[in-house]
């Protein structure tokens, strides 16, 4: 792609260096009478850009998403597209007819625009360059027509994106590793000592049995939300949408939780009119998204807390909370609860067989619903999370 888009960009530059070697000879020659050589070159790269290169070679150029950055032979910018300016910072005009040393001040960029046109050969890096915080891939290429050397043409792909992508994806993996080795281990752990005799440890056997029966439970849910949050990521199987009542899917959500809220004394209050209240949604996809909203509801409400769910509609919008106060979530980690595998409270998700990941499902699910999620909270006082679809 980036070789393609230098061909395409040099072809301009010969172009354009030819016409712009004609007007030059002829303001140099008049100008070095004047005796500033130096000057003169300098005006001379700038006023050829608004003289050579003008109409369709600057229009294409300054179109590209890719940066552009064109150098006579003796180093001077001549051209610099508009996403090179953007992506650097640089205020348009400030770039031609400067050093490309004078604009970078990147010696790894500089180097390669230094040895490509010395050693007139092609060089390509990815690089972060200095004067953003932005990762390049970059290519330069001499410029040539004919036997003479004109100078030498860069091109600047923006790769900053694609790099976090990267990132995530190595983050993801080395997540995913460790929250499949900690009930590993555990379970492993064990067995090995049941085999070692534990296993006529009357008393003790069926405890640890117990531990590994959950280990491996906790271990399938965790198996089981990845799948569910790759397939509602990749947005491949259609949303099968039908007009379904939030009521009984609450109450059927909520008669599943009735032993663990009982068993919690927890008080429960469902503030949804008794009359259908319709929403559009895949209901298996959405029920599962309401459905571990409620789960940490309960899971984070100690003994003797509350949980209120409702139901309200506010013009076109339909808006669905779950509400509890429990322990609440602390400022600084609002905004990353929705992230996969961000815990704010590590030891109580563990403990209560968290995966990690509920909050970044239900986030996905709402959103190819076309909804959004917002929460609320005040740490030791409670949390509310609202689903607010369109
Ligand atoms: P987990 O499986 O750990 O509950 P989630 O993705 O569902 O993972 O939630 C992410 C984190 O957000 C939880 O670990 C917990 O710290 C916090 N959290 C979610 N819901 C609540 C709530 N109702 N009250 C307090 N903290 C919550």
């Amino acid at each position: 792609m980036l070789s393609i888009i230098l061909v395409a960009a040099a072809g301009f530059a010969a172009g354009f260096f030819a016409a712009y070697r004609f007007y030059y000879r002829r303001r140099v020659e008049h100008i070095a009478s004047s005796g500033s050589r130096e000057m003169a070159a300098r005006n001379e790269a700038k006023d050829q850009l608004a003289q050579a290169a003008s109409g369709r070679t600057l229009a294409t150029l300054g179109s590209m998403a890719e940066g552009v950055l064109i150098v006579d032979a003796q180093g001077r910018a001549v051209l610099a597209n508009n996403a090179l300016l953007d992506a650097l910072g640089l205020k348009k005009g400030a770039v031609e007819g400067a050093y490309f040393w004078e604009i970078f001040r990147d010696s790894e960029v500089n180097e390669m625009l230094e040895n490509c046109l010395k050693h007139r050969r092609v060089a390509k890096k990815e690089h972060s360059v200095l004067l953003s915080d932005k990762t390049f891939e970059i290519q330069v290429s001499p410029i040539a027509s004919g036997s003479d050397f004109l100078g030498a043409v860069g091109v600047f792909h923006d790769v900053t994106r694609l790099k976090e992508l990267e990132r995530a994806r190595t983050e993801f993996v080395a997540n995913v590793s460790h929250e499949l080795k900690t009930p590993l281990t555990s379970i492993l752990g064990y067995v090995e000592t049941l085999k070692e005799g534990a296993v006529e440890d009357v008393e003790n056997r069926m405890k640890f049995l117990d531990t590994v029966e959950e280990h491996a439970k906790n271990l399938s849910a965790l198996v089981e939300d990845l799948l569910l949050l790759s397939s509602v990521e990749s947005g491949k199987s259609a949303l099968r949408l039908r007009e379904v009542d939030f009521g009984s899917m609450a109450d059927r959500v909520l008669k599943a939780y009735a032993p663990k809220i009982r068993e919690k004394k927890i008080t429960l209050s469902r503030e949804i009119s008794p009359e259908p209240f319709v929403i559009r949604v895949d209901e298996a996809l959405f029920e599962r998204a309401f459905s571990n909203l409620v789960d940490n509801a309960v899971k984070y409400t100690p003994p003797g807390g509350a949980i209120t769910v409702t139901a309200a509609r506010s013009g076109a919008e339909s808006r669905l909370t779950v509400a509890d106060t429990g322990i609440g979530i602390a400022d600084h980690d609002l905004p990353r609860i929705f992230e996969r595998f961000y815990r704010a409270d590590k030891s109580r998700s563990r403990e209560s067989g968290g995966t990690g990941i509920g909050l970044s499902i239900v986030k996905h699910i709402v959103e190819r619903h076309g909804g959004r999620i917002e929460v609320e909270s005040v740490p030791q006082k409670g949390a509310k999370f609202s689903v607010v679809l369109a």
